[in-house]
Parts: C-alpha cells; sequence; structure tokens
C-alpha cells in the first residue's frame, strides 16, 4: 500500500507544497485509490496536482470525521465521478464551537447526492487489507473525556464527544498500521480497537493526528503507553503539538510527516 500525505499542517524545506491545518492522505492499494479526509480548503487538490496524482479516477472517499480541518475540502472535490463516501452516520451533523461552525461545509443531503453513502457506525473492510473502523469503543480512562464544543441531533444542540470520529487499519505482513485524522476517540482507544477488529496485536506503524494539543495528564499516559508499545514507524502529526511529539520522541522515536511524503507500507 502507498500513502501519500496530501495535507498536513507542515511542510518539507525546498519542497514547495502548501500546508494547512488540516488532514488528507491519498491511498494507493491495489486497483482501490482512496483519499482519506479532504483537508480545509483546495490544498489537497492543488498539492495531488504537483505530485501528479489525478483525483479525478479515485475509487472511494474515507472521512476520519466531520470537522472542517477534515471536510471543508470536499466542496472542492472534483464531481467526474459519484463515488462510494465512508463514514460514520454523525459525520454530517452540524457542529459549533463558541458560536462558530466547525461542521463539514456540505450537508447530509448535498453529500447524498454528490456521493454515494456508505455510513456505518461498525467496521467496513475497504479493500482486502484496509478496513474503515467505524464507532471506536471509549474504554481508557485518560482519553475522550471533554466534548469539543456542540453537535445537533434530532434532539437539538448537544455536548460534543465526536461519536463520528474514527480511522483507518491497515493489515500487512508485519502488523497493524493505524490510520488516523484527530484521533478525538484517543490514540489508545483506536489503536486497542483497531487490534481487536483485526484479530492481530502487532503494530507496525501509526501515522495521523493524537489530539494531543498540550501537555496534560493524557499526553503522559499516551507517552508511556507508547513507549511499551515501541511501534515500527511512529508519525504523530497534524493535532500534536510539540512539546507532546518531543514527550514522544524520547519514548519512542518519532519521524516527522510533512505534505509530499509518501509511505510504502507492506
Ligand atoms: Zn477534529
Ligand atoms: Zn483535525
Amino acid at each position: 500500500m502507498k500513502l501519500t500525505v496530501l495535507c498536513d499542517n507542515t511542510t518539507r524545506i525546498d519542497a514547495y507544497y502548501v500546508g494547512e491545518p488540516g488532514v488528507s492522505y491519498y491511498l494507493e492499494d491495489g486497483d482501490a485509490r482512496i483519499l482519506f479526509d479532504a483537508g480545509y480548503s483546495d490544498v489537497y487538490l492543488r498539492n495531488a496536482e504537483k505530485l501528479g496524482i489525478d483525483l479525478g479516477d479515485i475509487t472511494a472517499v474515507a472521512l476520519s470525521h466531520g470537522h472542517n480541518d477534515h471536510t471543508g475540502g470536499l466542496v472542492h472535490f472534483p464531481a467526474t465521478q459519484r463515488v462510494p463516501l465512508y463514514a460514520h452516520p454523525a459525520v454530517f451533523e452540524p457542529k459549533r464551537f463558541e458560536g462558530e461552525d466547525i461542521g463539514s461545509p456540505i450537508a447530509i443531503e448535498e453529500a447524498a447526492e454528490r456521493f454515494e453513502l456508505h455510513l456505518s457506525a461498525t467496521p467496513v473492510q475497504l479493500t482486502e487489507h484496509l478496513t474503515f473502523l467505524g464507532e471506536i469503543p471509549r474504554e481508557s480512562s485518560y482519553e475522550s473525556r471533554y466534548a469539543i464544543g456542540e453537535r445537533r441531533t434530532e434532539e437539538g444542540w448537544q455536548p460534543d464527544h465526536l461519536p463520528d470520529d474514527t480511522a483507518l487499519v491497515w493489515q500487512g505482513k508485519d502488523g497493524l498500521w493505524i490510520i488516523t485524522g484527530c484521533s478525538h476517540s484517543g490514540i489508545t482507544n483506536i489503536t486497542e480497537y483497531a487490534k481487536k477488529v483485526c484479530g492481530d496485536e502487532r503494530i507496525c506503524g501509526i501515522i495521523g493526528g493524537f489530539h494531543l494539543l498540550k501537555m496534560s495528564r493524557q499526553t503522559e499516559q499516551t507517552v508511556a503507553w507508547l513507549k511499551q508499545l515501541q511501534p515500527k514507524h511512529l508519525r504523530p502529526c497534524h493535532c500534536t503539538c510539540f512539546h507532546a511529539r518531543a514527550a514522544i520522541h524520547y519514548a519512542a522515536p518519532v519521524q516527522e510527516t510533512c505534505v509530499g511524503d509518501v509511505l510504502e507500507i507492506e
């Protein structure tokens, strides 16, 4: 499987891609060409073009959750074909934070017109080795403790614990690769659930946002967990602050992740 970083907060010196605080990865697995998240704007398309990637012929879209730094780019998605879109059923609910709209700019009705919707809270196998996890059980004692703004359900506005937050897992010969958006549900929770879903205890790599925005009990516990885990490839990025990444690096070596990075995953 090949993973190309189309959008992240960070860009590399002398490589003139555009960064923004969002996530978008392009996954090629056999005949499948999957867009995982679409960043905040059209940056993922501009970077894809520069990387020689034609997003006009992708086979599916998958979304990590509904926040606009992951769904904003859907507005610019080329409407050449109506591809399947995989996400949690709550992904298109309106979301707000301190009065500001932070949900998907595309409402579910428009999404249903533009995409073939596959909204699922349970795991969905996207390819032979790649699985969309659906809703993540919240089992760790230190993660996903707080709501982020509010979401509008049929019962009205309520605190948003991001039930829609999910991730992908790729099962290779050396174990599992966890591919996250923001990990609002908790990187430990996601990883433990991926192990259960795949029936595989081996963690080979993790890439994506860990949602560790400052040093906290959650960050310290996550660092301690990673120290035990020692994944061969460890790429916390996007919403993982410098201090958290530095602390993780001392416990388990971290590789930097930037727009344009290409990972060959076996
Ligand atoms: Zn988010
Ligand atoms: Zn994010």
